[in-house]
């Protein structure tokens, strides 16, 4: 869990530690609120607050709207104290964005990629993303406190590297965070699972804010899911929680990248829907998909059939359907076992369209035991392709106040 370094300290994690821990997770507070929330008096509370501000990590700013006498003034982090990087790696794309010590994101940049490529080549790249991010905002590339990334596959948390990362063979226990300081020497280098990463984002800056207990399925090339349990991410003993992509739902199907047949990804992923819409074009099952592939070299994406779909195509509805039914009556299962209050869906498909949404919901409310679904939303990611990157920068600026103090 994220909480593990805090749990480490507990009986030595200071009061000043506390006070940061509570505004990376709540936001700007009053010093009432948070000698409230602490049990601390006020003569406690002013010091810890004072040295906060000397030390240059917090300031004073901005009131609550209060109709009673004078408003208080708010504690919040000082924004230029350091900046966090925060990167996206998918398996077809990489999203990196650059985030102020508050955790705004104050720059951004995507460019599709091809992670097969290895991963000399494609951590370049991404130091290059950084460096331009960093001198288009005018910001010195000492002021890069902490990098968080998330990455396709699962992560071992104890040494932070990628184990049998399915389909990237050379992404096998490459140590990615030894490559990354030796670039930014200055900074401290988190790695996690993508999945975990954006449902991380969710739950500090999006709808899965004061969400208990919650999972973030991915749906891109590949599937997987980020569990959150009594707010904070679940990892597992060893890292692999969630890889949900690998249950297999057909044993007859067809082979995965993992080399067992029929796993819910073959099946019904970003690149499954793709594949399948490719095949029926090619096979003159769908006059739309037909008429769009001769522009596409014969390869169709998730998001040519959203806008098939849209547009009253039959195949391409039927094929969000059944894709959203064999992600719904697998997910049935995990929420029969972990009971969630809600299911985000997010990654590459979060933008497919209803019919995909609703199929995943009536298959779990179909499958699930009533009392589990009682509570249940399911609704598409609130950040959508954003859940990466603010996830990632959320993981770096949290866990780097943790490891300072190490
Ligand atoms: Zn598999």
């Amino acid at each position: 869990m994220y909480t593990k370094p805090f749990n480490k300290q507990k009986g030595n994690c200071s009061d000043a530690d506390e006070i940061i821990k509570w505004l990376r997770k709540f936001g700007p507070t009053s010093r009432t609120d948070l000698a409230y929330a602490f049990d601390f008096s006020r003569a406690k509370i002013t010091p810890l607050v004072s040295d906060l501000i000397r030390r240059g990590i917090i300031r004073e700013g901005g009131n609550i709207d209060t109709n009673e006498g004078r408003p208080p003034r708010l504690i919040r982090f000082k924004e230029d104290f350091g900046y966090a990087i925060g990167v996206d790696l998918g398996a077809t794309s990489v999203d990196v964005g650059l985030a102020d010590f508050s955790g705004h994101i104050v720059a951004c940049f995507g460019e599709p990629l091809v992670l097969c490529s290895s991963p000399e080549i494609i951590l370049k790249r991404i130091c290059e993303i950084i460096n331009d991010l960093v001198e288009k905002e005018k910001i010195g590339k000492e002021c890069i406190i902490a990098i968080g990334l998330g990455v396709p596959g699962p992560v071992d948390f104890s040494t932070k590297l990628l184990v049998s990362p399915c389909g990237l063979p050379g992404w096998e226990v490459y140590p990615i965070q030894e490559y990354m300081k030796q670039q930014f020497p200055q900074a401290e280098i988190f790695i996690d699972n993508d999945a975990n990463i954006m449902a991380f984002g969710e739950l500090r800056a999006g709808i899965g804010k004061g969400v208990d207990n919650f999972i973030f399925l991915k749906v891109g090339t590949g599937i997987g899911a980020g569990i959150v349990c009594n707010g904070e991410i679940y990892q597992g003993s060893s890292g692999c929680s969630g890889d949900v992509g690998h249950i297999c739902v057909d044993k007859e199907g067809p082979v995965c990248v993992c080399g067992n047949r029929g796993c819910l990804q073959s099946l019904a992923s970003g690149k499954a829907i793709a594949e399948k819409a490719t095949h029926g074009a090619l096979e003159g099952q769908s006059p739309l998909l037909s008429e769009r592939i001769s522009s596409k070299e014969n390869k169709l994406t998730a998001e040519d059939v959203s806008v098939a779909a849209a547009a009253g195509d039959a195949f391409s509805n039927k094929l969000l359907q059944e894709s959203g039914e064999l992600i719904g009556e697998t997910l049935a299962g995990v929420v029969n076992v972990l009971n969630p209050s809600l299911l985000l869906i997010g990654g590459g498909v979060s933008n497919i369209g209803h019919q995909f949404l609703s199929s995943i919901r009536r298959a779990i409310l179909r499958r699930s035991h009533p009392l589990s679904t009682r509570d249940l939303r399911i609704e598409y990611s609130s950040l959508g392709m954003k859940a990466g990157i603010i996830g990632a920068v959320s993981l770096a600026l949290e866990l780097f106040q943790m490891e300072r103090r190490d």
